[in-house]
Order: structure tokens, then sequence, then C-alpha cells
């Protein structure tokens, strides 16, 4: 296993089922009492002094923490995850396909799940004044992210925009494309020399993301709290209608899961893998249960590994190398769960988003999906990072959290058996003779 799989392993930001409980806790608590306010004293003075002095406050100090960190730990796994694709010289080749089929095959994902949150709008219809309302105070509250996106550029300048001409201006804006390819560019060079200077570099940057992960850790121990300040403040402001869209966006998100997993997986399986779509689910069925169950790929990789050299018959070298980077680098269900969440909570805010600005969201989905931790809930700092850049309020990730845990279960399946197709068909392109498996059923 990978440095990083295992840092990431014992640093897993909502991995406890105790806080799990708590959060979903949270959740209903607050949603309850913001629908009761809602039905009963939605005009009453006590309300407005505690959502402006209690809830909102809370709710801030919690978000600005994930904001706090969420650039050291992007840049440091984005970093790693692309440096280690080329850890073994011999297998520098099977890196490279790796890294395209990784682009490829997510931006497919994300392309997919963008196209049904904008055919099927779940978000859509809210109270638009209310929205409004939010959408005001959340752009309070990521003012530095907002500003940044509002000064953005409008077509090929920003196009050129995310190349960055100073590091630090773009880590100070929260200019995330801008980071992400630095950070991209950075790894690909720590990938091209390897030096005993440039371990020790690269043990450090491992480092900086072992610790961002654990701060993350603390952080999210306020998320009960937190989620029942966002809950309260939605279901106050929304009411019903609330339960309706989450319901909604659930749906969406499961759809798209699914249009990946049975549609464009077993395409590819089929077409490019060699391999019969069926025999290969019978096969990697271990792996579904566990990563459904644990909802961390990181946690999965033993058993990913058990049932690609035992089940699917994979060279070894190439199965290990291909999965132990796919836990933290290549995850579809990760880059479509962070696209349809964004574009959901877009529409719930009423926040217009432009062609550009939803191509600015499936780059960020494409790289976030490589530079998302391999762990449970490890989506939602990106996920909050994201909102703000496009001028979504990022408290709107409290309507999402209560939910979370099942979405986590759902995507995480999709992630590993994304890292099986992958392991199957860059097995089957860089096959040497020596290599064929027996055939399969
Ligand atoms: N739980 C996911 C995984 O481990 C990451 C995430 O999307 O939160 O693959």
């Amino acid at each position: 296993m990978t440095d990083a799989a295992e840092m990431a392993k014992e640093a897993a930001p909502i991995g406890h089922g105790k806080l799990q409980m708590r959060i979903l806790f949270g959740f209903l608590l607050g949603l309850g009492a913001g629908l009761l306010v809602h039905s009963f004293a939605a005009d009453a003075g006590w309300v407005d002094t505690v959502v402006t002095y209690v809830t909102t406050p809370i709710g801030q100090i919690f978000l600005r923490l994930l904001f706090m960190l969420v650039i050291p730990l992007l840049f440091s796994a984005l970093v790693v995850g692309i440096s280690e694709m080329g850890e073994i010289r011999s297998l520098r080749a099977i890196g490279v396909r790796t890294l395209v089929y990784t682009v490829i095959v997510s931006g497919i994902a994300v392309a997919l799940s963008l196209a049904l949150v904008n055919i099927l709008r779940p978000g859509q219809g809210v109270d638009p004044a209310a929205a409004q309302d939010l959408l005001a105070q959340g752009r309070d509250n990521a003012a530095g992210i907002v500003a940044a996106s509002a000064q953005s550029e409008m077509g090929v300048s920003q196009i050129v925009a995310i190349v960055p001409n100073n590091i630090v201006g773009a880590m100070s804006n929260n200019d995330i494309l801008a980071v992400m390819f630095f950070a991209l560019f950075f790894g690909i060079g720590l990938l091209l020399v390897s030096t005993p200077r440039t371990a020790v570099l690269k043990d450090a940057i491992e480092g900086v993301f072992e610790v961002a992960m654990r701060l993350i850790g603390i952080v999210i121990q306020l998320a009960p709290l937190a989620i029942f300040c966002f809950m309260f403040n939605l279901s106050a402001q929304f009411g019903w209608d609330l339960l309706v869209k989450l319901a909604a966006y659930v749906g969406v998100v499961l759809l798209a899961l699914g249009l990946q997993m049975f549609g464009v997986f077993p395409a590819l399986l089929k077409f490019v893998g060699g391999k019969s779509p069926v025999a290969f689910f019978r096969e990697t069925r271990e792996a579904s249960v566990m990563a459904f169950s644990t909802a961390s790929s990181n946690a999965t990789l033993p058993t990913s590994l058990r049932v690609a050299e035992g089940g699917l018959k994979l060279p070894p070298r190439i199965a290990r190398f291909v999965l132990t980077i796919g836990a933290t680098a290549n995850q579809n269900g990760t880059a479509m769960f962070e696209g349809v969440t964004v574009l959901f909570l877009a529409q719930f805010f009423g926040v217009d988003l432009s062609l550009s600005d939803q191509l600015f969201v499936m780059l960020v989905c494409i790289l976030a999906g490589i530079g998302t931790a391999g762990v449970p809930g490890g989506s939602l700092p990106v996920i909050a990072l994201i909102l703000g850049g496009v001028g979504v309020p990022p408290e709107g990730i409290g309507l999402i959290l209560g939910v979370d845990r099942f979405l986590d279960m759902c995507r995480t399946t999709l992630n590993v058996v994304g890292d099986l197709v992958c392991a199957q068909v860059i097995s089957s392109l860089s096959r040497e003779p020596s290599e064929l498996p027996e055939p399969s059923a």
C-alpha cells in the first residue's frame, strides 16, 4: 500500500460510527426544530435573533475551519497522488496510461452527472426570496472565495487563468483551479526527478497531507452541532420544500452513479478490457460489499487487491500498481457526486451557472476526483470549497450532510469498482503474453 493510502486510512474525517449517529441526530433535530418554527413561528422576532447571533455564527466557524485546511489538503493529496504514479520506474508507462484513463473516464463520469442535473433539475423551484436571503448570507461567509470567483475572467482568459502566474497569489485568492494546476505540475515534476532529496520532499508533502487530514478529523467533531445549525436555518426558511428537494437530489445522485456503474463500466469492460461485464461483477462482488459497508476506498484496498489477483486473475504487478493509486486518485463516484451536489445546490439557491461556470465545476470535479482522499466523507471539504468558488452559499452543505453517509457508501462502491475496471482495462492494454490469464466464464 502507498504511504498516502496508509495515512489516509488512519485519518478518516467522518469514519467513526458514533460520530455518524451524532451527525444524523443533529441533522434530524435541526430539521425538526426548523420545520416547527417554519410552521408555527415564522414571523417571531426571536427566530431572527437566534439565526443571526447563534446558529449562523456557529455554522460559519465550522465552514471557515474547513476552508482553512482545504488548500494544504488538496495540494498535498494531488502532488502525492500524481507522483506515486511513477514510483516504480519500470511501471512508468502503466502510470501514464493510468493517468490518461483516469482523466478520460472521470471526464465522462462528471459530464454524465452534470447533464443529468441539468435535465432533471432536482433543486429547482424553491422560494426565490428565501433563497436570495440565504445566498446573500452565504456570500458574506465565504467572502474571500466568492470575491475571487466574482472577479474571475470569462472565456479564453478563463482558460489562460488556469495557469497561475503567481502561486502564492492563487492560493490567497482561493483560486482552486490554478492551485490544482500547480499541484498537478509539481506532482509531474516529482515524478520526473528521483533523487534522495526529492524523496525527502515527497515525504514532507505526505506529512502535510497527514496533518491536514488529522486536523479535518478534529474539525469534523463539530459537525453535529454545525449541521444542527445549518438545518435549522434552512428548514426554518424553506419548510417542507426542503425535504422534497432532498429526496430528488438523492434520486439524481443514485441515477448518475447507476448509469456509470451499469452503462459506462460494462461498455469499457467489453470493448476495451476484453472481459464479460457479468463475470466481472460476479468476481468483484466481495470488494463491492466491502466498499459499500466501509465507505472508504483505502480501507477496501486489501480486498480489491485480493479480488483482482484471485478473482479477475490480473497480472499482480499491474493490479497492485493501478489499484493502490486508484484508491486515492481514480474516484469516479466521488467526482460524480461532487458535480451533482454543486449543481443541485446552485439550483436550490437560484444561482445561475453559465456554461463556463459549469465547465469550471467539471474541471474541478475531475481534478478533485484525483485529489480527494479515499476515506469516509473525503469529498466534503472539497465540495465546500467548490461551492464558494461558484458563489453558492457553502452552508448548503448542511443540506446534504444528513444523507451523506448513505451516498458515501454508494459512491465509494463506484470508486472501488471503477478502480477494478481501470486495472482490468490497463492490464488488457499492457499485458505481455506470459501474463495472459486463464479464460474466465
Ligand atoms: N468515501 C469516498 C472514498 O473513500 C471518498 C468520498 O467521496 O468522500 O472513496
